[in-house]
């Protein structure tokens, strides 16, 4: 699977947001988004205003390195929401949501979602009591999500686990921190994702729709 290869905080200055690819330093004043206003590489002495087209690039780019998904990847999420009924936009942030790697980045079960799909990726997840390895996996309402045995007496998910306070769980999932479980309650509308950027979504439908 490929995979980007810039730094985690280049991503972030480059979109001049934090994306919180980083785990808990995204929670800290170490972070280089608040260190660093300014983008990465050369910056000319005077800005022109963004073009139109710029602005919609921009917002398609952060989108896609906050879920952490190369362009073709995005580039199909984009195409299959376009051919289902509802609002586009929309209709891919559900989707988008939906991975099994943000579910699992989104209850607290991984420091960041890079951490979540390397953990699903290694086995260590269930849905509804079978193994599931595939970060991509969309998750439907009534999926119940564990942590197969192995997975569940890791450390780094304690550790993750201990640090769930930085993070919003989202209406939509109901986690169960006990049993190590998580269940899909309904396909969230776009003020119940909890989404830790602002997203505006009708800019990307914008971009592809060229
Ligand atoms: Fe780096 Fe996280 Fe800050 Fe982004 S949010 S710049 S990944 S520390």
């Amino acid at each position: 699977m490929g995979r980007y290869t810039d730094a985690s905080c280049r991503q972030c200055r480059r979109e001049g947001v934090r994306l919180f690819l980083k785990g808990d330093r995204c929670y800290t004043a170490k972070c280089a988004v608040t260190k660093r206003k300014t983008p990465p590489g050369m910056i000319p002495k005077f800005r022109k205003k963004p073009t139109e087209y710029a602005v919609q690039l921009r917002e398609k780019q952060k989108v896609k390195r906050y879920y952490g998904l190369l362009e073709r990847q995005f580039r199909k999420y984009f195409e299959t929401a376009s051919q289902l009924k509802g609002i586009t936009g929309i209709l891919l942030l559900q989707i988008l949501e939906r991975r099994l790697d943000n579910v699992v980045y989104r209850v607290g079960f991984a420091a960041s979602r890079k951490a979540a799909r390397q953990f699903v990726g290694h086995g260590h997840i269930q849905i509804n009591g079978k193994k599931v390895d595939i970060p991509s996996y969309l998750l439907k309402i009534g999926d119940v999500i564990t942590l197969a045995d192995k997975g569940a007496k890791m450390t780094i998910v304690d550790e993750a686990l201990s640090k769930v306070e930085n993070r919003v769980v989202p209406v939509w999932l109901e986690a169960d921190y006990k049993k190590k479980s998580v269940k899909v309650l309904h396909i969230p509308e776009k003020a119940e994702m909890a989404l830790e950027v602002e997203i505006n979504e009708p800019l990307i439908v914008e971009l592809y729709s060229k």
